[in-house]
């Protein structure tokens, strides 16, 4: 197989004895492997020519202890604009770097050896001959560049310019201090690992410390209450080791007083989009106002309740204690009216009617009383069976209509549906509606009772054309104690129970409570009830 090879050749002719040419010598040697290195010399300047000229970073050789320019690339010169630099030493290209501690820097790369590594270093530097200097920043390394004998003989000069990055990374800064200086709360600002680096002018005047003082950060254990340090150095520790926040309550010292306020204390890290902590922010709060105020309405809440319970538990001792007398002069009444029956005597008869009427008013408001200490202590007993709600409404209609002869009550029934619930309790809840509906309208004569199925659940209505309400007083009617007020409601009797019982008995069964009301004209009081799904009557 042919193979590439170099050779260095010579021919040279010889004379016989006459003179005239007898042959030619060749004399030659084997220089192809001289050759490809040279070539492949060739080729990696080329190609670190290439690099040098192209790179979006600045390089250059400055040669000898003098520094001269001996390459620049375009970056490099981009810097300078059309100031010329190759062949001039450094001080004579750019004078302005004298007193910025760049030669110095060069002078030690050159002596040592030992490379220098620059980051964010801010130089004051003319963009051009005859500009005036401007701030830039630079990220750039010496390197030492040595001769054929190992001595070092020049630099080499690579970075790039970061002036553009350092700038936003500052205004960011001082608008983040800016910010942090505008909240009415103490902020601070710490590096990475933790040292701090801002206090903003709250929190100086509340410490009575100077910022240098602040960041020196020695006099901590004056402000910070000796019972929250373990705690604030635990915490501390664990949110520099792991990035999670800083959150905890802590007694600070005030200059001015003296005295120790709680603040809510919360440092975040501020993050790279790497995760890298990059620095901290953080704010004190002084909830110290707020949280003797808590504590007190606890204080008050705790007192009201404990007064709440006291006054329950009295209503349901003196609700039960008068139940049983009340329960015997029923008993006497009831056996007076026969006993007068018997004799004739009609007018004492009469009268005892009405008394026992009396007492079934005051027996339905004890019962009131009673039931409506249980609904708020949870305590009111159920007893649920399936019913049929028909059957149930007719029950109390008509039990209803025998009592009150002043109104004809109209019954309008749906088909009938069973029902899972209490029944006397549903029942309760019927009675307190109609005798409402006949209380609240003396002057009209008639009710209307409604039942409506639909979607599984049935509607129970009772409308009356009594003296309405109006629309601000509806919703609050369901509530405990509560009764329309003015010169005509106060006419009627009522402890405003009736319908806190029954709305707290129908939310029980998932039922919902509503009422149309118009003032002068009438009221209609409807509940839902779910109905037992699959059992057919
Ligand atoms: P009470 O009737 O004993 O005061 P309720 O809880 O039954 O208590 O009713 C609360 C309030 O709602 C009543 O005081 C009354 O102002 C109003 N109210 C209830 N039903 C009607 C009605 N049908 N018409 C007008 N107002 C009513």
């Amino acid at each position: 197989k042919p193979e590439k090879s170099f050779i260095n050749v010579n021919y040279q002719a010889f004379n016989d004895t006459k003179g005239d040419t007898e042959g030619i010598l060749v004399f030659g040697y084997d220089v192809t492997l001289q050759v490809t290195a040279r070539k492949q010399l060739e080729l990696h300047g080329e190609m670190m020519n290439q690099l040098y000229m192209n790179a979006p970073a600045f390089m250059c050789i400055l040669r000898g202890p003098g520094y001269v320019y001996e390459l620049v690339n375009p970056e490099y010169q981009k810097l300078f604009g059309k100031r010329k630099l190759i062949g001039k030493k450094i001080i004579h290209a750019l004078p302005e770097l004298k007193k910025t501690g760049i030669l110095e820097l060069l002078d030690n790369v050159y002596k040592t050896g030992v490379p220098y590594v620059a980051t964010e270093m801010l130089l004051n530097m003319s963009r051009d001959q005859g500009k005036a200097p401007e701030t830039m920043y630079f990220n750039f390394s010496y390197q030492p560049l040595y001769d054929l004998n190992r001595a070092i003989d020049g630099i080499l000069v690579f970075g790039y310019e970061v002036t553009k990055q350092v700038l936003a990374k500052k205004q960011g800064e001082d608008d983040l201090r800016l910010i942090l200086e505008s909240i009415p709360q103490i902020t601070i600002t710490a590096s990475a690992d933790g040292d701090f680096t801002f206090f903003n002018q709250y929190f100086l005047e509340y410490s009575g410390w100077t910022l240098e003082e602040a960041i020196a950060g020695k006099g901590w254990k004056d402000i910070i209450h000796p019972e929250d340090m373990k705690e604030v150095i635990k915490k501390g520790r664990y949110s520099l080791a792991t990035a999670e926040d800083f959150y905890n309550e802590i007694n600070l010292k005030r200059k001015s007083d003296g005295m120790y306020r709680c603040h809510i204390v919360r440092i975040t890290a501020i993050k790279d989009n790497l995760g890298k902590v990059m620095s901290w922010a953080g704010s004190a709060a002084d909830i110290h106002d707020q949280k003797l105020f808590a504590e007190e309405l606890k204080k008050q809440i705790e007192e009201r309740i404990k007064l709440e319970d006291q006054k329950n538990h009295f209503i349901s001792m003196a609700s039960h204690e008068l139940k049983t007398p009340v329960t015997s002069i029923k008993g006497y009444a009831q056996f007076l009216q026969q006993k007068f029956k018997k004799e004739g005597n009609t007018l004492a008869e009469g009268y005892l009617i009405k008394m026992d009427r009396q007492i079934n008013k005051i027996t339905t408001l004890i019962n009131d009383l009673l039931d409506a200490t249980k609904v708020t202590t949870g305590q009111l007993q159920y007893n649920e069976k399936p019913f049929d709600f028909n059957e149930l409404v007719t029950e109390i209609v008509e039990d209803m209509q025998q009592t009150s002869k002043s109104h004809m009550i109209n019954l309008s029934l749906d088909t009938s549906q069973m029902i899972f619930a209490d029944r006397n309790r549903v029942g309760q809840v019927m009675t307190n509606m109609l005798s409402n509906a006949i209380k609240y309208s003396p002057r009209a004569d008639h009710i209307i009772v409604n039942t409506k199925n639909k979607n599984h659940t049935i509607k129970f209505c009772v409308q009356d054309f009594g003296i309405g309400m109006n629309k601000e007083n509806q919703p609050k009617v369901f509530k405990q104690f509560f009764r329309v007020s003015g010169t005509v409601q106060d006419t009627f009797p009522g402890l405003g129970l009736g319908l806190f019982i029954s709305s707290e008995i129908i939310k029980r069964y998932k039922g919902t409570f509503s009422v149309i009301s118009v003032e002068g004209k009438g009221s209609t009081f409807c509940f839902t009830l779910p109905v037992q799904k699959d059992v057919k009557l």
